[in-house]
C-alpha cells in the first residue's frame, strides 16, 4: 500500500486572510490575539483540506518565514533584536525591522529560496553562536492537528541547508564550526518530538539538489549520522532538482525515509529507486507542486507502478515540493474557461491528485475510473488544442536563424551613430521608465475595468498623464525622457493581457514573503502579438517633446520568468516565442520615431539553474532571446535594458552578450560590490549604475550622486556612463522624486562642470 502525504500547503489562506490579518495587525488595526485566532484558523483549514492524506505537515505553517521560525525555534536571534518584550515584537522586528509596540532597528536580510520566488529571511549567526531549543510553538501546532483527528508529520528546516543559508558577518566560510553545537539542539528537537508520541519528522534539506562542497558533504553525512540517532523516524527531503553529485551521500545516509523530487528530477528517479534501500521509505514527488499544470494521472501511476510492486508501503506518493509555491484552490476561478480550467490544478487539486495516483497504484486503475478519463482527456486536449498550437508561430520559431539575433553592426560602430543621432551631453540623464502611481492613476485603471469609465475617457485621461510627466521631466531637465508607464499595473500583466497565449487567474496568488503575494499569469499556449502594445503611447508621449522619449518593454526573459509557463514546451521555446513578438514591438517602436528603447530584464538572473553544468546552456538561450526581441532595428536606434539587483558576478559575462547599448543597474544599496564586479570585467557598452535608491523615501544629495559617479569613473570610462535611479519610480511619491531627480540632474551638471 503506497502512503500520501505533502511536504507542505500555502499559509496564506484561500484569499489571502493571512495577508490581510498580518497587514491589520502591523497597523495597529487588531491585536495579536485576533491575528493567531486566523491563523489557527488558516492551518485548521489547509489540515482539513489534506485530511485525505495519510500524514498532513505541521511546523509548515509560519506567520511570516519559516526560516525565520527555524532560527526562532533554535534561539539564534541576533543580539540587536533582543529586547525585553512580547516575542512576536521580536519576531516582526527581525522580519521588518519594525513591530507594533517594538523599536525600530535594520531588519533580516531577504533573498530568494533557491531557484523559487519565494523569500526568506537570512538567518545571521555571531561568531560565538550559542543554541537554545525553543519549539512550544511548534508543539502547540501538533497538538491543535491531533486534536483535530489528523495524523501529524512535522516538517523542519534541517541543520545543514539551516546554516548553508545562514550569514555570519566575520567568518562566513566558518558557518561549519557551529554543527555540533546545532546538531545538540536538533537531536534535543527530535527527542521532543518522539515524546510528542510522534513517528516520521520530514527534515528539509534542499541544498543536497545544489552543487556542494566537500565540507557541507561531509556536514550532511555527520549530521544525519547524528540525528539518526534520535528515537524517531527521518524522511529526508531534497526537491527542486536532482540530487546530482550528492546522490551516492544522499542515498548512503542512515536516515528512514528520502524525498525527491521526480518532477524537476524526472531523470533520477529509477537510480535513486535502484540505490536506495528497498526496505527504507521513498518518497516520490510526483505531482508538480510549483506550477498549475493539472498532473497527467495515467503517466504518473506509470512511472511508478513498478517502485510500487516493489516497495509496498515503503513507497509515498507526494507534491513534488512544499505547495507553498502554487496557488491555493482552482475552484475559486470562476471566470476562468472551462477548457482551461479543466487543464489546471492548484494546491488543493495536487492534494488530491496525490491521492488518487495512491489509491491506482493500490487498488488498480478502475478505482479511480472516472478521474482518469478526465485527466487523459485533459491531456489529449491540451496536446491537439488549437488555442495552444499557433502554426504561423512554430514557423517562425524554427525559421530563427543566428542572424537574427546580431545587431546590423558592432557596438562601437553603433554607438557612434547613436551619439551623432541623439546628441546627448556628456552624463546624460534618464529614468528607469515608471513614474509614481498616484491614487488617481489607479483609480482610472479600476473604473476602466469595471465599465465606469469609457474606453475613450480612459485613453483621454492616461494621455493627460503622460503629458503631464513629460512636462516633469522637461522642467527637471532630463536628457532622456519616459512616458510614465501610467497605463501599466504590472510590468508583466501588462503585455501578458496583450499578447496571445496568456491566461489569468483572480486568486492564483503565491507568497513571494511575508504578506506579499504574487498571481503570476499562465502561458498556456504559443505566444504571439496580436497588434502593438506600446507604440501608441510611446509615439503619442514623443509628440509632445524634442528630447528624445525611450519607448519601455519588458524582456522575454523576465516575461517568461514572472509567469507560470507552460510544461509541454522548452523554456527555451517560449523565450523564443516572446522573443518574437516583442522584436516586432521593437521595430514598430523604430518606426514610429521611437530612436531609444528599453527592454527590461530584472528577472534575468532568477531563472539561473542551481547547477553550474546547466547555467551555460541557461545563459544560451536566454542571451539569445533578448538578443532576438533587441537585434531588429537599425544600428543609430539605441537599445537599453535594465536590471535591478547587484549579484552580478555570476552573471557579467552572460549581461556583456547580450549587447545592449546601454545598460541601467541597481547599485545603491551595495555600490562597492559592484564596482568590485566591474574593476575585474572591463563592461564593454555603455552603462548606468543606480545613484538614486528607490526603495528608500530618502532624498539623496547632489553630492552623495555626483560621488557615486565619480567612484564608478576609476573602472567605467567617462564617456560611457549614464545617471539614472536603480529601478523605476513607481511606488514612491511626487514629493519624492521631484526633488531626488532634480539632485540626479545637477549632480550630472556638476559632473559636466556646468552650474546646476
Ligand atoms: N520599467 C520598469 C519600471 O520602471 C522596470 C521595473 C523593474 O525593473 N522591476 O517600473
Ligand atoms: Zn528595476
Amino acid at each position: 500500500m503506497a502512503l500520501t502525504h505533502s511536504l507542505g500547503f500555502p499559509r496564506v489562506g484561500r484569499r489571502r486572510e493571512l495577508k490581510f490579518a498580518l497587514e491589520s495587525y502591523w497597523s495597529g488595526d487588531s491585536s495579536e490575539g485576533q491575528l493567531q485566532d486566523l491563523a489557527a484558523q488558516v492551518r485548521h483549514d489547509n489540515w482539513q483540506v489534506q485530511k485525505g492524506l495519510d500524514f498532513v505537515p505541521a511546523g509548515d505553517f509560519t506567520l511570516y518565514d519559516h526560516v525565520l521560525d527555524t532560527a526562532v525555534r533554535l534561539g539564534a536571534v541576533p543580539a540587536r533584536f533582543q529586547a525585553d518584550e512580547a516575542a512576536i515584537t521580536t519576531y516582526f522586528r527581525q522580519a521588518r525591522g519594525r513591530a507594533p509596540g517594538g523599536e525600530d532597528v535594520p531588519a533580516l536580510e531577504m533573498t530568494k529560496w533557491f531557484n523559487t520566488n519565494y523569500h526568506y529571511l537570512v538567518p545571521e549567526l555571531a561568531d560565538d553562536q550559542q543554541f537554545s531549543l525553543n519549539i512550544d510553538e511548534q508543539l502547540k501546532h501538533i497538538r491543535e492537528a491531533r486534536a483535530a483527528g489528523f495524523k501529524v508529520k512535522p516538517v523542519l528546516v534541517g541543520p545543514v541547508t539551516f546554516l548553508y543559508l545562514a550569514k555570519q558577518r566575520e567568518g562566513q566560510d566558518q558557518r561549519l564550526k557551529h554543527l555540533p553545537k546545532l546538531l545538540n539542539a536538533y537531536s534535543q528537537w527530535l527527542d521532543k518530538l518522539a515524546a510528542e508520541g510522534i513517528e516520521w519528522v520530514q527534515i528539509d534539506e534542499p541544498i543536497l539538489v545544489t552543487d556542494l562542497a566537500n565540507d557541507w558533504q561531509n556536514a550532511i553525512e555527520l549530521s544525519y549520522q547524528v540525528l539518526s540517532e534520535a528515537p524517531i523516524k527521518i524522511l529526508l527531503a531534497s526537491y527542486f532538482g536532482t540530487l546530482g553529485n550528492n546522490l551516492a551521500l544522499a542515498t548512503s545516509l542512515p536516515v528512514a525515509g528520502l524525498h525527491i523530487d521526480a518532477v524537476a528530477g524526472r531523470a533520477q528517479l529509477q537510480v535513486v529507486d535502484a540505490a536506495w534501500p528497498a526496505d527504507n521509505v521513498l518518497s516520490v514527488g510526483i505531482v508538480n507542486g510549483r506550477n498549475i499544470w493539472r498532473t497527467d494521472l495515467r503517466q504518473a501511476i506509470e512511472s511508478l507502478k513498478a517502485i510500487s510492486e516493489r516497495r509496498g508501503n515503503q513507497l509515498w506518493v507526494a507534491p513534488s515540493c512544499s505547495l507553498l509555491h502554487s496557488p491555493v484552490d482552482l475552484a475559486q476561478e470562476d471566470q476562468l474557461d472551462a477548457e482551461l480550467k479543466s487543464w489546471l490544478a492548484f494546491g488543493v487539486q495536487k492534494v488530491e491528485e496525490v491521492q488518487l495516483i495512491a489509491r491506482a497504484l493500490n487498488d488498480g486503475e478502475a478505482a479511480i475510473k472516472e478521474a482518469l478519463a478526465a485527466s487523459d482527456a485533459a491531456v489529449a486536449a491540451r496536446q491537439s488544442s488549437s488555442r495552444i498550437h499557433n502554426p504561423a508561430v512554430a514557423k517562425r520559431v524554427a525559421a530563427i536563424t543566428g542572424n537574427d539575433s546580431q545587431r546590423q553592426s558592432g557596438f562601437d560602430e553603433r554607438i557612434g551613430q547613436q551619439r551623432a543621432l541623439l546628441k546627448l551631453p556628456a552624463y546624460p540623464t534618464t529614468t528607469i521608465g515608471s513614474f509614481p502611481q498616484t491614487p488617481i492613476i489607479r483609480g482610472l485603471r479600476r473604473d476602466w475595468r469595471a465599465g465606469r469609465l469609457t474606453e475613450a475617457d480612459y485613453r483621454a485621461a492616461i494621455s493627460q498623464e503622460i503629458e503631464a510627466v513629460i512636462r516633469e521631466q522637461e522642467a527637471l531637465g532630463l536628457d532622456v525622457l519616459v512616458h510614465g508607464e501610467a497605463e501599466r499595473n504590472d510590468m508583466v500583466e501588462y503585455f501578458g493581457e496583450l499578447l496571445d497565449g496568456f491566461a489569468f487567474t483572480r486568486f492564483g496568488w503565491v507568497q513571494s514573503y511575508g504578506s506579499r503575494c504574487v498571481k503570476p499569469p499562465i502561458i498556456f499556449g504559443d505566444v504571439s502579438r496580436a497588434k502593438p502594445m506600446t507604440v501608441e503611447w510611446a509615439a503619442f508621449a514623443q509628440t509632445l517633446t524634442d528630447k528624445p522619449v525611450k519607448g519601455m518593454l519588458t524582456g522575454p526573459v523576465t516575461i517568461l520568468g514572472w509567469s507560470f509557463p507552460r510544461d509541454d514546451v522548452a523554456l527555451q521555446t517560449i523565450a523564443q516565442q516572446i522573443a518574437l513578438a516583442l522584436r516586432d514591438e521593437v521595430v514598430d517602436l523604430e518606426q514610429a520615431g521611437i530612436k531609444v528603447i528599453q527592454i527590461d530584464e530584472p528577472a534575468f538572473r532568477e531563472l539561473l539553474p542551481l547547477k553550474q553544468a546547466e547555467q551555460g546552456a541557461y545563459f544560451d538561450w536566454a542571451v539569445e532571446a533578448f538578443r532576438l526581441s533587441a537585434s531588429g532595428v537599425a544600428d543609430d536606434t539605441q537599445i537599453h535594458t535594465h536590471m535591478c539587483y547587484s549579484e552580478f558576478n555570476a552573471i557579467i559575462d552572460a549581461i556583456a552578450a547580450l549587447d545592449a547599448d546601454v545598460i541601467t543597474i541597481e547599485t545603491s544599496r551595495s555600490a562597492n560590490e559592484l564596482l568590485d564586479v566591474f574593476r575585474e570585467y572591463a563592461y564593454p557598452n555603455e552603462i548606468g549604475p543606480g545613484v538614486y535608491d528607490i526603495h528608500s523615501p530618502r532624498i539623496p544629495s547632489v553630492d552623495e550622486m555626483a560621488k557615486l559617479i565619480e567612484r564608478a569613473k576609476a573602472y567605467i570610462p567617462a564617456e560611457r556612463i549614464w545617471v539614472n535611479p536603480d529601478c523605476g519610480l513607481k511606488t514612491r511619491r511626487w514629493e519624492e522624486v521631484r526633488p531626488a531627480l532634480k539632485n540626479m540632474v545637477d549632480a550630472a551638471k556638476k559632473l559636466r562642470g556646468q552650474a546646476a
